[in-house]
């Protein structure tokens, strides 16, 4: 209870900063015990050819469970787990998530599918996380499949991330992919430094592009500079028809990923029948490009 004194403020102000520690350190407990007791799960959404269909790629996305089986996204845990330093612990159960499911993956999604796991950026520039990290991914037989997806302050942070780190992922062709592109403090010139074979548009400038002139805009600049720099541009969270009739109008992107084309999918949600799983494949890569085309036309403006 708050009382009028000065003093009784005070005394509140104490037990409610206390309920706060105690909260903030049952999160962290939570978190703590899901990590160690491995309750999690990892959510793949396809990044897909826009014209074909095709699924290029999958993105591991990863879920944890809470003490009550509730499935949390990362959005709630990923920036606490960076903090108390569970994430590299974190990254490689997703790792090994894909290795004991790659089967599965193969059969759902193809064999020459690349693999996306997202790194943070602190972890990007620590060399103690990304060389046995690199290892695990060379053990695992197959580590020209996967991609490595870093939001560009990695890139542009002084870290060792990119005079050391880099190549050893290059020499063995694991593909750097830059995350969420466009809302983090590089410029758009210190975008000739970075060495990085896809970037992926962030979902803010992707949202309603077809009518936002000023998105157009960066969304051109970025294309043509990746172009320049050879690399591959995803445009990230394509949610509805006009925003992909846009993109295929107006622009050369050619790969996407977004609720529109694939919510992230769990095998386990595929795996009871196996023919559920090629089914669900098939439903991806052979909607008829007809039913999606845009009637948009380049010039500009709807047929
Ligand atoms: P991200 O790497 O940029 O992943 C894309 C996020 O956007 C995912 O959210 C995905 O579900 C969501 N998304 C995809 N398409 C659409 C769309 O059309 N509309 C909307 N509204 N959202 C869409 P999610 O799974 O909640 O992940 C959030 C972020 O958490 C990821 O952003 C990534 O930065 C991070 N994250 C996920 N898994 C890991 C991990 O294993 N390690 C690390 N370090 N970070 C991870
Ligand atoms: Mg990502
Ligand atoms: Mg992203
Ligand atoms: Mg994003």
């Amino acid at each position: 209870r708050v009382k009028n004194s000065g003093r009784g403020a005070a005394v509140f102000f104490d037990s409610s900063m206390e309920r706060e520690a105690q909260a903030r350190t049952k999160v962290e407990q939570s978190l703590r015990l899901a990590i160690l007791e491995k309750r999690f799960c990892c959510a793949f959404q396809p990044k897909v050819d826009i014209r074909t269909r095709e699924v290029k790629g999958i993105e591991a996305l990863v879920r944890l469970k809470d003490d009550e089986g509730v499935i949390q996204a990362p959005g709630t845990f990923i920036n606490l787990a960076v903090e108390l330093g569970l994430i590299d612990e974190l990254t490689h159960l997703v790792l090994a998530e894909i290795v004991k499911s790659i089967d599965l993956i193969n059969e759902t999604f193809g064999h020459d599918t690349t693999i996306s796991i997202n790194v943070a950026a602190k972890q990007a520039g620590n060399p103690e996380f990304m060389r046995p990290f690199a290892q695990a991914l060379e053990a695992t037989g197959f580590p020209k499949r996967f991609m490595v997806e870093v939001t560009e302050d990695a890139f542009v942070t002084k870290t060792h991330f990119q005079d050391e780190i880099l190549p050893i992922f290059r020499k063995l062709g694991v593909g750097i992919s830059i995350d969420d592109f466009g809302i983090g403090y590089s410029s758009l010139s210190a975008l000739a430094d970075i060495t990085a074979d896809e970037i992926k548009i962030d979902r803010s400038f992707i949202t309603d592009i077809h009518k936002r002139p000023r998105s157009q805009g960066i969304l051109r600049a970025i294309e043509s500079l990746s172009e320049a720099l050879g690399m591959t541009v995803i445009a990230e969270g394509i949610e509805t028809y006009e925003e992909l009739a846009y993109l295929q109008a107006a622009t050369r992107i050619r790969y996407a990923q977004g609720f529109y084309f694939s919510k992230p999918i769990f095998l386990e949600d595929l795996k009871p029948a196996t023919p559920l799983a090629s089914e669900a494949r098939a439903s991806l890569t052979s909607r008829p490009a007809q039913e999606n085309r845009p009637a948009y036309s380049r010039s500009g403006g709807y047929r």
